[in-house]
């Protein structure tokens, strides 16, 4: 069976239920939700100034509070998985700048108050969210634009255009949760379409929104419920990787280089090499994944997964046993388009196109097959971050 999850009815209540017990005797005034996301194809190429493809989730990070009249920003967060404690109060930043600490989930929120473009004033805030932590779905950018959305209702400064928003939020995860995270995540958290995947262009930030709308198509998402702590590390070594490769080609990113160019890095630095291998053919398949959406396609869809995740675990090297594992239970069952690892890798989830009259089979036999145990969500593309009316 797929996962159920809250509805944004449901969070919203949660929220101004804890709310009332947390801040006695107060209701909440101003609430804000953005959502997570999931990424078709196209992965480790948006910091590379490329292509990708994600839609935003109907999974959701909801955030309600109000005014406090006292200079403090006092936030709790429901999170099960968030570092201990779960409350954070600190002075709203007027003089000195904030600074990042502990606990570390604290961080995201302290980023965006102190980068949000317009003055802050104290506030309460409950934080609930639907989005699996630390899953590969965004929840940190589904938090981050979230809170960003709710200061704008809270203070109605709402001037931020919507990408510059993204980039804040971009900023505020790179200074103070020191992960150097390409555009990706915000984008769509801020910029999601009911009923559309999102192709980006990293460089341009320009969208083009195409629509699924196959009934009969399902986006099957698994959580491997694996996360290796050295996915962050990881993660910055790849960026360097990618720059040094750039750098060796004589070229500000790899978005500007051919598979013929990198040919002259395979004997010099077979590392370099299949790193730029990987971001140059993936920006091709999301681009041609693109193509073939708007054709309904989807068989060629489904194939240029396939080899999405073959490069980011051979060339890339950014999978894991579990994750290979998934995919592979996945494709295993009769009329299975495509699967991958989806987001950073090292953990987290996959992301599996069927005819929907297989979706059952499909996770039952991941579920035969992987050893860990992994939760299934059958899911449709969003909409981004929204005010939300109590
Ligand atoms: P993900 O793929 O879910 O974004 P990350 O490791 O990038 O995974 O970010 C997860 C981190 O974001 C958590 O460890 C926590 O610090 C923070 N976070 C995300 N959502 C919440 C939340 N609702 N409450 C508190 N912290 C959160």
């Amino acid at each position: 069976m797929a996962c159920k999850f809250g509805s944004e009815h449901d969070l919203i209540k949660a929220a101004v239920n804890i709310f009332m017990k947390e801040f006695k005797g107060q209701v909440p005034e101003v609430a804000a939700c953005a959502p997570g996301r999931v990424n078709l194809i196209g992965d480790h190429t948006d910091y590379n100034d490329g292509f990708v493809f994600p839609m935003a989730l109907p999974l959701l990070t909801v955030i309600v509070g109000k005014k406090n009249d006292a200079d403090k920003c006092v936030v709790v967060t429901e999170a099960k998985d968030a570092d201990k404690p779960v409350k954070v109060e600190f002075s709203v930043p007027t003089t000195g700048s904030l600074a990042p600490g502990t606990p570390k989930w604290a961080n995201y929120v302290k980023g965006i108050v102190q980068y949000f473009k317009g003055t802050v004033v104290g506030f309460n805030a409950v934080i609930v969210t639907s989005v699996p932590i630390g899953g590969g779905l965004s929840s940190s950018a589904s938090l981050e634009v979230s809170l960003y959305t709710f200061l704008e209702a809270l203070t109605g400064e709402t001037d931020t255009l919507r990408k510059d928003k993204a980039l804040l939020c971009q900023k505020a995860e790179h200074e103070f949760a020191k992960m150097p995270c390409g555009i990706m995540d915000q984008f769509i958290s801020v910029m999601g379409q009911a009923g559309t995947a999102l192709l980006i262009d990293c460089r341009s930030m320009q969208e083009t929104a195409i629509p699924i709308t196959d009934p009969e198509i399902a986006v099957i998402i698994t959580n491997s419920n694996v996360k290796r702590s050295l996915a962050s590390s990881a993660y910055a070594e790849r960026r360097a990787q990618c720059q040094a490769a750039a750098k060796a080609l004589g070229k500000s990113s790899l978005r500007d280089a051919n598979e013929n160019e990198i040919d002259g890095l395979r004997e010099k630095d077979p590392l370099l090499y299949k790193r730029a291998k990987h971001v140059v053919t993936e920006n091709k398949r999301t681009e041609q994944a693109a193509e073939a959406l708007k054709a309904g396609d989807l068989q060629k869809f489904g194939e240029l997964m396939v080899a999405s995740h073959e490069s980011l675990k051979t060339d890339y090297e950014v999978s894991c046993k579990e994750l290979d594992e998934l995919v592979a239970a996945a494709l295993e069952v009769d009329g299975v388009l495509g699967s991958r690892m989806t987001g950073g890798g090292f953990g987290g989830c996959t992301v599996t196109l069927a005819p929907k009259k297989t979706a059952e089979n499909v996770i039952a036999n991941m579920k035969k097959k992987y050893e860990g145990e992994p939760v299934f969500y059958i899911m449709e593309p969003a909409e981004g971050t929204r005010v939300l009316t109590i």
